[in-house]
Order: C-alpha cells, then sequence, then structure tokens
C-alpha cells in the first residue's frame, strides 16, 4: 500500500515527523499521526482516553521502571541480589543460603537470588562505592 498522495516522500523512522495530533470532532476525542493518514484513533468518552493513557503509563513503568537508578541506593535497600552482584558488591559468608528464582534488586536480572544477608548485605560494595564517591568529591 502507498500513500496516495505522499509516493514521492519516503517514510523515514528517523525523520522526527511522525507527530501525533489530537483534536475535537463530533463529540470525540480524535487521535492522529500527520505521517501515516492510515492511522486514527478515537475515544467516544474520558474512560476510552483514560484506558488509554492507562496502557501507556503501563507500557511507560516497563521502560523506565520507577527505581532508583542510584547504585548506592539500590545496593542499601536490596533484599535479595544474585550470586554476580553479591560477589561483586558483597562477601559471601554463610553456607545454608537459600536461592530462589526473583528479581536481583541491583541489577533486575530475574534469575537465582539469595538474600543480601547471605552477601554480609553487600557492604563491602557499598564502603567501595561511598569511598570512590567521596574521593571523586
Ligand atoms: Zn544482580
Amino acid at each position: 500500500m502507498t500513500h496516495p498522495q505522499a509516493s514521492s516522500k519516503k517514510h523515514d523512522p528517523k525523520g522526527g515527523n511522525c507527530t501525533h495530533t489530537a483534536w475535537v470532532k463530533n463529540g470525540r476525542v480524535f487521535l492522529s499521526n500527520d505521517d501515516d493518514g492510515y492511522y486514527q484513533q478515537d475515544f467516544k468518552n474520558r474512560e476510552e482516553l483514560q484506558a488509554f493513557v492507562d496502557h501507556l503509563w503501563q507500557i511507560a513503568d516497563e521502560a523506565w521502571p520507577k527505581q532508583s537508578d542510584d547504585l548506592l541506593e539500590r545496593l542499601r535497600n536490596a533484599y535479595q541480589c544474585c550470586k554476580s552482584c553479591g560477589t561483586t558488591y558483597g562477601v559471601y559468608s554463610v553456607g545454608c543460603s537459600s536461592s530462589r528464582i526473583g528479581k536481583c534488586d541491583v541489577c533486575d536480572a530475574q534469575t537465582w537470588v539469595t538474600e543480601t544477608r547471605d552477601y554480609a548485605y553487600l557492604i563491602t560494595g557499598i564502603r567501595r562505592v561511598e569511598t570512590a564517591r567521596k574521593s571523586a568529591g
């Protein structure tokens, strides 16, 4: 399928000319893309629009998790972590740790995790990061 009037204009996804526009017509809110005449979405009421916006926020939470990106915060607040983060930031201390599949609180990986207690609460990593920051000013 080609655009009837835009056959000479090549679509450039990096061109930045795919801006969404919204307007009101016949008591509905329309959403469209100025680069694609075939894409148009309309909302009959606030509930429909809210559902659409909620969906956007849901995707946004996936893309940008509402967690601190600060490593120090993460290390301090971590309840469980993966083996890799545990050995990087902590010292393995006990032999009776219970591993389970879960999310690493430090690197977000979905893998085998244990409580940070098993790695001395990542205190060596926390001290190291604190020291590095202090010397960096
Ligand atoms: Zn990890």
